[in-house]
């Protein structure tokens, strides 16, 4: 017979015929998809040791020799040089939920990984990929409402948990209270403008002091001084000029040299660029602007002129601040300064200007801006890479308060909604009967990964552990029993205030589902090498 490959004699042993490049590689049925579920499953491995607040560090070491330290199951397998493309499909899950839920990304990788496991038990006992394939599919499905069931309505408390859940286990949680809050200040100060859009939060980075010292203000900061010392220090109800250009004399791209023949002709010359800055700054000026915000430099001379004239001038402001400065004074951003001559119209407004020192480093205020309130978080720590962490910290927490001040659900955490979800799906498993019970059940242990992980890596006895949570769900409805990682036993949730989007959870086994699935689908694996 001849295969797709052409390899083996035609029946009328003639010579094979090649319907693929030669080189291609290619395996199928059984050893196909037991490849690809050890691949995907050797991913899940490689990121369950980091799972809950007990989980481990990885050091992941790239060619040039920089090494990340860290436990989020995403940037693990971001910064991991994976090849398989089963392997690779997993890392999609994990960047899937990042975006959607910014957490739970172990969650749903682990639990891709333990669904394939037991989809491959079930082959083995010559149950078709098909069948799982319906099952875990409508089971994925029928799984939401049983979900929605178990969710809590959030209020401000459970926000913060929800925040304080996800910053345990990393080194800002020793400030988790304090940053819980912020997050929760935060998502409330956007939510008032009616959309939580977490890209209007802007961060400051001030080194120096303690991560204690950071705060929200309803300002926005930027990390420069004002250019000239002798332009005032704060200016009241100031009308605002940004310009994205530098205020300079200008040159042309072109190299020229000009030849001088008389002394007074560079007197001149100079005289003409002067003339040129001050008029420039006086059509600034004219326009009412007591502020100027400058993407680019501002020329020295310029900035003595402006100075002069009261006006306080920050110069080399990056695009980001100089957009949101936009948004929340309204000022128009001009590119030519011609423009200012149109009058008021482009100019914003602003409450107060002021410069004044965060620890150590000036930074210019902006006060009550006129069209929106601004969110900016000032952050403060001991050394560039812990207020870099602690910034990554924030980033995800404050995500997800967002996903649940949106959603208004969460759930209990510590493997409590698994154990609860594993326990209702035995019971729909009663009602079934043959292969679709048995895809059930499997589907109902797999669920059972998560809170089994958090045990592990607590260091407790699996065994002993998971025997006691399953009696605890199979008689008694509180599903807020989660797993004890710090004591052992068991712990009511809600009373420790373990929480998380309910999203996050919907959306990891949603994941986990889906991908299952298509892995187990394939059947085929036609791999073409490169040709060098
Ligand atoms: P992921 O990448 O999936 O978010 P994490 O390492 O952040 O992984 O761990 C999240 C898991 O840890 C969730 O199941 C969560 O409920 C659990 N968890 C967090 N805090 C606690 C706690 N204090 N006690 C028990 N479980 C916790
Ligand atoms: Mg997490």
């Amino acid at each position: 017979m001849l295969d797709l490959c052409g390899r083996g004699m035609q029946p009328n042993g003639q010579a094979p015929v090649f319907i693929l490049r030669e080189g291609t590689e290619r395996s199928h049925g059984r050893i196909a998809q037991s490849n690809n579920i050890a691949a995907a499953r050797a991913v899940a491995d490689a990121v369950r040791s980091t799972l809950g607040p007990k989980g481990m560090d990885k050091m992941l070491v790239d060619e040039g020799g920089d090494v990340i330290i860290t436990n989020d199951g995403a940037t693990i397998l971001r910064e991991m040089d994976i090849e398989h493309p089963a392997a690779k499909m997993i890392i999609e899950v994990s960047k899937t939920q990042e975006q959607e839920c910014y957490d739970g990304t172990t969650t749903a990788v682990i639990l891709s990984g333990e669904l394939l496991k037991k989809s491959e038990e079930l082959i083995s006992k010559n149950i078709h990929p098909t069948i799982i394939c319906d099952t875990f599919r409508k089971v994925g499905t029928d799984l939401n409402a049983i979900i929605d069931g178990l969710a809590h309505n959030s209020d401000d408390n459970t926000l913060l948990d929800v925040a304080k859940t996800s910053l345990t286990g990393k080194s800002a949680g020793s400030i988790k209270d304090f940053l819980g809050g912020i997050c929760v200040d935060a998502v409330n100060r956007l939510a008032t403008s009616g959309r939580v859009d977490l890209n209007e939060i802007m961060v400051v980075k001030a080194v120096g002091g303690e991560a204690i010292d950071s705060e929200l203000v309803s300002s926005v900061v930027l990390d420069k001084e004002r250019c000239h010392p002798n332009m005032p220090l704060t200016v009241e109800s100031p009308r605002v000029l940004i310009y994205n250009n530098s205020i300079m004399v200008q040159t042309t791209e072109m190299d020229a040299n000009i030849q001088i023949t008389d002394p007074n002709q560079i007197t001149a010359f100079l005289e003409q660029e002067e003339e040129y800055l001050r008029n420039l700054v006086n059509d600034i000026v004219g326009s009412g602007a007591k502020v100027v915000v400058c993407q680019k430099e501002i020329d020295d001379l310029a900035k003595h002129y402006l100075a002069k004239a009261g006006v306080l001038a920050v110069e080399k402001v990056p695009k980001s601040d100089i957009e949101a400065l936009s948004r929340t004074t309204g000022a128009s951003i001009l590119n030519n300064l011609e423009d200012v001559k149109a009058g008021e119209d482009v100019l914003g407004q602003c409450g107060l200007v002021e410069e004044k020192k965060v620890g150590e480093l000036p930074m210019v205020f902006f006060h009550d801006p006129q069209e929106s309130i601004p969110v900016t978080l000032i952050l403060r720590g001991g050394t560039v890479p812990f207020v870099e962490e602690i910034e990554r910290a924030f980033d995800d927490a404050v995500g997800v308060v967002s996903v649940a001040h949106e959603d208004g659900k969460v759930l209990t955490g510590g493997g409590s909604v698994f154990a609860a979800l594993s326990h209702k799906l035995h019971e729909v498993a009663q009602t079934q009967n043959g292969r679709e019970r048995m895809a059930t059940e499997a589907f109902a242990e797999a669920l059972l990964v998560v809170p089994l992980t958090l045990v592990e890596n607590a260091g407790l006895d699996p065994v002993d552990e998971m025997m006691t949570l399953r009696t605890h769900h199979a008689s008694n409805d509180n599903s807020a029993y989660g797993v004890n990682v710090f004591e052992g036993g068991l712990a009511d949730m809600s009373e420790a205030g373990v929480f998380e989007p309910k999203r996050v959870v919907a959306q990891a086994i949603k994941s986990a589902v889906e991908t299952a699935i298509m892995i187990l689908r394939i059947d085929d694996v036609i791999s073409s090498k490169k040709v060098s």
